[in-house]
């Protein structure tokens, strides 16, 4: 509306018996109410998008959090913690363009260019055609440079990877590279991928540089005005056009670019939302664990692998035919090397994973077949990984009981051996863990016990950590679990054999299925692998000290 006004303003002002006053103010208040309403409307626009975008927002995130609620506990890797990290905080920020911003934008992108050049085309063909005479030019180099884009963005992608890759393992392996005097060699790899890339981009973009300087000037406002005016100069030396109407072509002509150059910038958002959506798309869609229509109430405590069968990947089978009961208030060791399916086969309990033939019982009933929030108020768990969240120290213990009160985490700390470290901290137990409570892996260790005492299942799947090399830290690790063994239920993923020497009942895995079980001394007067294991453990075990032979 502004710019067909002001070309009928010029028309009044250039009227051969003078400039009507009357027509002037008519004209003015048209553009200044054309402005107005389009702010307006743009303003109303930009404020329906942006509530949506927050809505969807909201509800991406809530959504997320209600698949995640419902995933197997063993998709949580440290792999997938960073994917959730990124689709929750990233992935969703980066559809806010597309959603808010992007079909305002690219409304009025369009509509004015084109409404612009339609009122020329009405006016004059001639006009249309000179507001667009330097498209064809940039479409033309535009064309041009794309040419083989696909292509060329593997081959740029797959050039970054190597460089990636030469960087990781330059840095992963930095310290064997200065230990062993390899450093050049290992930055040489590097330098040579980096030096490839660097030769492949310039030859890609070195011609295209003139090109996209001479194809971006035929955009530019100069170029569009100058050929604009002196086209419209001489319309008007024909007599095709009047000189109101060659200034308003000038004035639709120089925004006819900024459309090309929002399309350009709309379609690289819309690209980066797209890939962002469909990264949120594969988390809202992680397979979930089924639960059961109707949950059945477990009778009593006693748990039992039935024949159980597993496979991470549906080809090779982790676990094969395990069977295994474990009778109430009893502690069960699971010893093994390395790989044979121990974690595997404790986090069966808790439903870290489903499992793939056979099944796991707790009090008669299939796990599949408890509701989730009785499952996790009959198995606890403490892992090696253990994970405080970002909160005081009270909030860490309090997970295993929300409505405990400061007594009962105080009781659950002392009893973890903990209580002591936790009021040496500066706010005792009001310090934040990752602010003022920084914890050792053992002390850590401790905290997630005392949060398991708290919890107080009466099944408790326990991996005792190996890395915990102070004596100290290992005597209040092996306090703390004692005090969690009594009355309870455990399934201990042992590393260490003297630990678990005096359980009631120590299962030998090897190569996913059980190769022994019974007690310690029945098990050495067998002979067979976990007295090999013995005869190694003791070997290492008394070595530091000198050698017992
Ligand atoms: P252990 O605890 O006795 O060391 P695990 O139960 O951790 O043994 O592993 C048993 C086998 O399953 C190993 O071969 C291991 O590579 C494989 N495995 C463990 N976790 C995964 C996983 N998340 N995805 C695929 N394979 C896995």
């Amino acid at each position: 509306m502004p710019f067909v006004a002001l070309g009928w303003l010029a028309d009044v002002l250039l009227a051969p018996g003078g400039a009507d006053p009357g027509g002037l103010v008519g004209i003015v208040w048209l553009v200044v109410a054309g402005l107005g309403l389009r702010g307006l409307l743009s303003g109303v626009a930009l404020g329906i998008t942006h509530f949506a975008d927050v809505r969807l927002q909201a509800d991406l995130r809530l959504r997320m959090v209600q698949r995640l609620g419902r995933v197997p506990l063993g998709w949580f890797s440290a792999n997938s913690s960073g994917l959730v990290r990124k689709a929750a905080q990233n992935d969703v920020g980066d559809l806010h363009h597309l959603v808010a911003h992007h079909s305002v934008e690219m409304t009025a992108a369009v509509v004015l260019p084109l409404g612009g050049l339609g009122y020329l085309f009405w006016l004059d063909w001639r006009l249309g055609l000179l507001a667009v005479g330097t498209l064809p030019f940039y479409a033309a180099a535009y064309a041009w440079m794309m040419r083989g884009y696909q292509e060329k963005m593997e081959q740029m992608n797959s050039g970054f990877a190597r460089i990636s890759a030469a960087v990781v393992e330059f840095v992963s392996g930095i310290a064997v590279v200065k230990a062993f005097g390899r450093a050049r060699r290992a930055h040489e790899a590097y330098r040579r991928a980096a030096d490839e890339f660097a030769v492949f981009y310039g030859d890609w973009v070195r011609p295209m540089l003139s090109v996209e300087a001479v194809s971006t000037m035929a955009l530019s406002a100069p170029v569009v005005g100058v050929i604009s005016l002196g086209g419209g100069i001489w319309f008007v030396s024909q007599g095709w056009v009047t000189p109101a109407e060659a200034m308003t072509e000038v004035l639709i002509a120089m925004v006819v670019p900024t459309t090309v150059l929002a399309l350009g910038f709309g379609a690289q958002s819309r690209r980066t939302a797209a890939a962002a959506a469909l990264r949120i798309h594969d988390l809202l869609h992680t397979p979930v664990l089924p639960v059961a229509a109707e949950p059945r109430v477990p009778d009593g405590h006693a748990a039992e692998f039935d024949a159980v069968r597993f496979s991470y990947d549906g080809t090779t089978d982790v676990l094969r035919d395990v069977s295994l009961r474990l009778e109430p208030g009893t502690v069960t060791a699971l010893v093994g090397p390395s790989g044979s399916g121990k974690s595997t086969l404790a986090t069966l309990l808790p439903r870290f994973h489903d499992v793939t033939g056979g099944a796991v019982r707790i009090g008669g009933v299939d796990v599949r077949d408890i509701a989730p929030e009785r499952l996790y108020r009959t198995v606890g768990f403490v892992l090696q990984d253990v994970a405080l969240v970002h909160g005081s120290v009270a909030d860490n213990i309090r997970l295993g009981r929300p409505g405990a009160g400061d007594d009962d985490v105080t009781a659950a700390a002392r009893a973890a051996r903990i209580h002591d470290r936790i009021t040496e901290l500066p706010r005792g137990y009001d310090s934040v863990v990752g602010e003022d409570a920084a914890f050792s892996g053992g002390e850590a260790q401790r905290v997630a016990i005392a949060r398991a005492l708290l919890a107080d299942t009466p099944l408790l799947v326990l991996d005792e950590a190996t890395a915990f090399a102070d004596p100290e830290s290992e005597a209040a690790i092996q306090d703390a679990l004692s005090e969690l063994a009594s009355g309870r239920t455990l399934l201990v993923i042992a590393h260490r054999l003297h630990s678990i020497a005096g359980a009631d009942r120590i299962v030998v895995l090897d190569g996913g299925a059980v190769a022994e079980s019974g007690r310690h001394a029945d098990l050495l007067e067998a002979d067979g692998l976990y007295a090999r294991m013995w005869r190694a453990h003791e070997a290492t075990a008394t070595e530091p000290t000198g050698g017992a032979a």
